[in-house]
């Protein structure tokens, strides 16, 4: 089990790794990461690694989700777009941070599991929703803030369209290939968008459709 130990070297960490919003970290450190990973990797929930959750599919590395969750500028007051709940850990980060988290993923059983952990754990300001981001969630727009945690090659102007006009930021990775993404931060202001690069980065496609994984959850890793 996790020890109290454990989750103050992770934000000593990620301190020494230039992350300095203490809401952030204390986000971070209020999470149970063990109750989103595989029962085999456990032990090493509390690392600063990513870990496969099945389907091919990972949860992030908690440095990756810090620098994103700290680049997204997110308040109270926001009402957040996620693309890619995997694991729901990213979902439960910002979840803490915002007024109401929005999350999609195109893999039903990973969709379901990470519902009913995130349920369990007693969030009430999430909304769960089986789908392709790369259309976003239209009837619900505009988003303050956008979180992509799948790489396209290039931001889908769908999610574009969907960002607030007034200040709204989007942080996403993008890249041609796994070897060559980079993390942005989009700023609309109006119909103008400013982007920043802030880090090399590594995550699986944002890919097109909804997969069809129904009655796979029996082939999901056991949490
Ligand atoms: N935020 C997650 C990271 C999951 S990895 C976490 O904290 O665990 C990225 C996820 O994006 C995968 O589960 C993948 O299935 C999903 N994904 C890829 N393309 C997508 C799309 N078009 N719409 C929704 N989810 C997508």
């Amino acid at each position: 089990m996790p020890t109290d130990a454990n989750r103050i070297r992770l934000v000593l960490a990620l301190r020494s790794a230039g992350i300095t919003d203490a809401a952030v970290l204390g986000a971070i450190e209020s999470v149970p990461r063990e109750r989103f990973v595989p029962e085999t990797f456990r032990d090493q929930a509390w690392e600063d690694i990513a870990l496969p959750i099945g389907l091919g599919q990972t949860i992030s590395q908690p440095r990756v989700v810090a620098m994103m969750t700290e680049a997204l500028r997110v308040s109270k007051r926001h009402r957040v777009l996620e693309i890619g709940t995997g694991s729901g850990y990213q979902a439960a980060v910002l979840a803490r941070l915002c007024r109401r988290l929005y999350t999609i993923e195109r893999h039903p059983a990973l969709l379901a599991r990470a519902e009913s952990i995130l349920k369990e754990l007693g969030f009430t300001n999430i909304v769960f929703r089986a789908g392709d981001g790369m259309q976003g969630w239209p009837e619900l727009a505009p988003f303050d803030r956008i979180i992509v945690t799948a790489a396209p090659a290039e931001a889908p102007k769908a999610l574009l369209d969907q960002l607030s006009p007034e200040s709204g930021i989007m942080v996403i990775p993008m890249g041609k290939t796994a070897d060559s993404q980079h993390l942005w931060r989009i700023t609309r202001q109006g119909d103008r968008y400013d982007r920043e690069q802030l880090a090399a980065v590594r995550f699986v496609p944002l890919l097109p459709g909804v997969a069809d994984d129904s009655g796979e959850e029996s082939r999901l890793p056991r949490l």
